[in-house]
């Protein structure tokens, strides 16, 4: 594959000029990535799709992604007063859950770079997610987008995992690490870790306000975007969803305009 960055990523020099990371405000974030889940589904709802309400199988604790996803579920959550839902979440951590040891961005880095990236974990736990409340997502509507882009054409127990359009699987990656690049500040784990992030927990909108996140040993760093991997066939559907995200209008600026504030 060769290396494709459309225009949406900007490489003008970044906010201030002194290469400086802006953190936005939480609400401007949600804002930003609601936007983004919405351009996503616009685009994936014309692919075939076998999956529907009470299927499960995909719901596991080896869900990664970033704090961007993770406050907006905290802050649906607030919202909806489920409390206990985090406290359910929290009561697995002891367990065995996927964690990785590099981000999204990093391993596209590795991949332009023609390097061999670290070795991924080859046997994942398949314990549910803690979430899940009789087979149905209590936050479906701002599950992450690794749940999002789940998008199988066939039920997942046919094959024992799910059967992706191609062509789907490359938007997934590129909004993958749009959503991470979008996350500066930020951190990329798994969901049940992020979810009970102490920045979530003991105040209401420390993230995104003034300081990036501090990583942990399994909380890595969020990184810049460094380049799409898109093979050729893909990329005018890739090009075409983009191009309707990047004319999105967010608090009166476009979405293209605010990602440029941000990295
Ligand atoms: S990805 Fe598979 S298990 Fe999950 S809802 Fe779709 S078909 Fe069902
Ligand atoms: S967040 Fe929702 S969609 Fe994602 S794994 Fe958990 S229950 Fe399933």
């Amino acid at each position: 594959m060769e290396e494709f960055v459309p225009d949406l990523i900007p490489h003008l020099p970044k906010s201030g000029g002194d290469g400086m990371e802006v953190l936005l405000t939480s609400d401007l974030k949600r804002e930003l990535l609601t936007s983004l889940y919405s351009a996503y589904d616009e685009t994936a709802t014309h692919y075939v799709r076998a999956c529907r309400a009470g299927c499960h199988d995909c719901c596991t604790r080896n869900v990664l992604c970033t704090t961007l996803e993770a406050d907006l579920m905290v802050h649906y959550l607030e919202t909806a007063n489920r409390p206990d839902l985090i406290e359910r979440v929290m009561d697995t951590l002891h367990e065995r859950m996927h964690r990785p040891s590099i981000t999204l961005n990093e391993l596209a880095a590795y991949c332009l770079r023609r390097q061999e990236p670290p070795e991924p974990e080859t046997v994942l736990p398949t314990a549910a997610c803690p979430l899940l409340e009789d087979g149905i997502c209590p936050v479906y509507d701002v599950r992450p987008f690794a749940c999002r882009c789940l998008w199988s054409e066939e039920p997942c127990a046919v094959h024992g995992e799910a059967r992706m359009n191609p062509t789907l699987v490359s938007l997934n990656g590129v909004f993958e690490q749009m959503i991470e690049h979008m996350d500066a500040g930020g951190l990329y784990g798994n969901l049940l870790d992020l979810l009970s992030l102490p920045a979530f927990r003991e105040s209401k909108d420390a993230y995104g306000s003034s300081h990036p996140l501090q990583p942990t040993s399994h909380l890595l760093e969020t990184k810049p975007n460094p380049g799409f991997l898109v093979p050729p066939l893909h990329r005018p559907t890739v090009i075409a969803a983009l191009n309707r995200l990047r004319d999105r209008e967010i608090c009166g600026l476009s979405f293209r305009e605010v990602l440029r504030q941000i990295r």
